[in-house]
C-alpha cells in the first residue's frame, strides 16, 4: 500500500528540482481523517485540537469546523491560533509569564489549564487587577497529575505524569488548588473543573484505561474538596506508529469507551485534546536523491534536506516512513549513481552522522534523481526542527486543498 494519497503523489512529481525539498499537506485527506475521528466520537465528548502539532493556519482552518476548539501552549500560539480560526481556546502549558497572562485575559481567552498554585495566584492577581466583570470571569481548569498504574501507562511513547514531572500539580496541591475556589479566595476566577494530559504514543485500549483512570481520579479529588465538576479534559496523546503506518488509532473502540466512562461518571463534560493523531497523517515531505554511494557495505541515500526540516526520526529516534517515487529524467551528461544492494539509509545534508531519515529501508535500485517521500510528516515535523542549522535554504510548503466538488461529510 502507498504511503501517499493520490493527489500527494502527483505533487511530489510535479514538483521541479528546484522547489525541492517540499512539505505537502493534502488538506482532503485531513477533512476526511478529521471527520472520521468527529463521527467516532460520542457527541458528548468535546475534541480540542492541541495546536503545537501543526500550527499552520491552513491545517488549522481545515480542522476548526470538526473541533470544538483548540489547545494553546504559548503566548505565541494563542496570537497566532486566535488570528487563525474562530472558536474557544485553552491556554495550558508550564512557566506562563505575567506578560503571557495578561495576554491572554485581553484577548479573552475562553479557558486556562493552569499548572501550579503560584500561576493561580498570578492568574487571580492580573484578573482582578485588569477589571474583569463577574460576568466574564476568567475560567479555570486545575491540571493535575493524578498517580496512576504502570498498565495504563504501558506502551506510552512520552510519559507527562504519573511520576515526578514539571507539568500540573499532585493531588494534594490539587485539592489546595480546589479549596482555595471553595473557601471563596479566588472571586476573581471560575473554576470549571481539572485538566490532565499524562502520556502520549498510547493505542486505543491503553489511552481507555488512562481514561477512566483519570475521570475516577478527578471525581475522587473533586467529592473530597466539595466542588463539582463541569468539565474534564482527559488529554491527548493518540498514539501514531511510525513503524505501522497503515494501522491506525482505533477511534471507533475508544469513541464507544469514551462512552462508556461518560455514562459511568455522569456531570462532567469530557473532552480530548489531540495533536499527532490528528495531523501526522496528512503530511508529507518530498526530496529528491542527491547522491547515492557505498560505504563499508552499506549503501546511503543522501537527500536534499534532512533532519533540520524533518526532525521527528531523530527526535523519536525512529525510522520515518519512505517512498521512493521512480524519476527516468537525468539531466547530467555524467554516470547516474545508483544503489548496489536492495536497502538504503536516508540521510541528510547535515555535517552529523545523527542527520537519518530512514535507516535500512527496501530501495532497490534507487538512483541519484529518484524522489524520496517521508510520511506522517504533519505533525511535530517542520515546526519542531532545528531550522537554521547549517543554513541550507528552507523547504517549500504545498497545501492540497479540497475540490469544491468534495463534500464535508
Ligand atoms: C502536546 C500536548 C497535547 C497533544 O499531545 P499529542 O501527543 O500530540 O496528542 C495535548 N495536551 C497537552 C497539554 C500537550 O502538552
Amino acid at each position: 500500500m502507498s504511503l501517499l494519497t493520490p493527489a500527494a503523489r502527483d505533487a511530489a512529481l510535479a514538483l521541479a528540482p528546484d522547489e525541492l525539498p517540499c512539505y505537502i499537506y493534502d488538506l482532503s485527506a485531513l477533512r476526511q481523517h478529521v471527520t472520521a475521528i468527529r463521527a467516532a466520537l460520542p457527541q458528548a465528548v468535546e475534541l480540542y485540537y492541541a495546536a503545537k502539532a501543526n500550527p499552520e493556519p491552513e491545517i488549522l482552518r481545515t480542522l476548526a469546523p470538526f473541533t470544538d476548539g483548540f489547545e494553546v501552549s504559548s503566548g505565541g500560539e494563542l496570537a497566532h491560533v486566535r488570528s487563525a480560526v474562530q472558536g474557544p481556546l485553552a491556554f495550558g502549558g508550564p512557566g506562563k509569564t505575567p506578560d503571557e497572562i495578561v495576554a491572554a485575559l485581553t484577548a479573552g481567552v475562553e479557558r486556562f489549564h493552569v499548572e501550579s498554585l503560584h500561576e493561580l495566584r498570578l492568574l487571580a492577581r492580573a484578573a482582578s487587577r485588569h477589571h474583569v466583570g463577574s460576568a466574564t470571569r476568567p475560567r479555570v481548569l486545575i491540571r493535575f497529575n493524578p498517580p496512576v498504574t504502570a498498565s495504563a501507562l504501558h506502551g506510552s511513547a512520552l510519559a507527562m505524569g504519573g511520576r515526578p514531572t514539571p507539568f500540573g500539580m499532585d493531588p494534594a496541591q490539587a485539592a489546595q488548588a480546589l479549596s482555595l475556589f471553595v473557601d471563596g479566595e479566588l472571586p476573581e476566577l471560575e473554576l470549571v473543573g481539572l485538566h490532565a494530559h499524562l502520556a502520549s504514543g498510547l493505542g486505543a485500549e491503553a489511552q481507555l484505561a488512562l481514561a477512566e483512570e483519570v475521570v475516577a481520579e478527578a471525581m475522587r479529588l473533586a467529592a473530597r474538596c466539595g466542588v463539582r465538576l463541569r468539565e474534564l479534559t482527559v488529554g491527548g496523546g493518540m498514539g501514531v506508529d511510525y513503524s505501522r503506518p497503515a494501522e491506525r488509532f482505533d477511534w471507533s473502540s475508544f469513541g464507544a469507551g469514551m462512552a462508556r466512562i461518560a455514562e459511568r461518571h455522569p456531570g462532567p463534560v469530557l473532552r480530548i485534546e489531540p495533536g499527532r493523531a490528528l495531523t501526522a497523517y496528512c503530511g508529507w515531505y518530498a526530496t529528491e536523491v542527491l547522491d547515492v554511494k557505498r560505504s563499508h557495505g552499506e549503501d546511503f541515500a543522501v537527500v536534499r534536506g534532512g533532519t533540520h526540516h524533518l526532525r521527528t526520526p531523530a527526535a523519536k529516534g525512529h525510522e520515518q516512513p519512505a517512498e521512493v517515487l521512480a524519476v527516468e529524467r537525468w539531466p547530467h551528461p555524467l554516470p547516474r549513481p545508483v544503489a548496489q544492494g536492495s536497502r538504503v539509509t536516508f540521510t541528510g545534508q547535515l555535517c552529523t552522522p545523527k542527520d537519518v531519515l530512514a535507516r535500512d529501508v527496501p530501495a532497490p535500485g534507487i538512483r541519484a534523481g529518484d524522489r524520496a517521500v517521508f510520511a506522517l510528516a504533519g505533525a511535530y515535523a517542520w515546526n519542531i526542527s532545528h531550522h537554521d542549522f547549517l543554513m541550507h535554504p528552507p523547504p517549500g510548503f504545498r497545501f492540497l486543498h479540497p475540490r469544491e466538488t468534495d463534500t464535508a461529510g
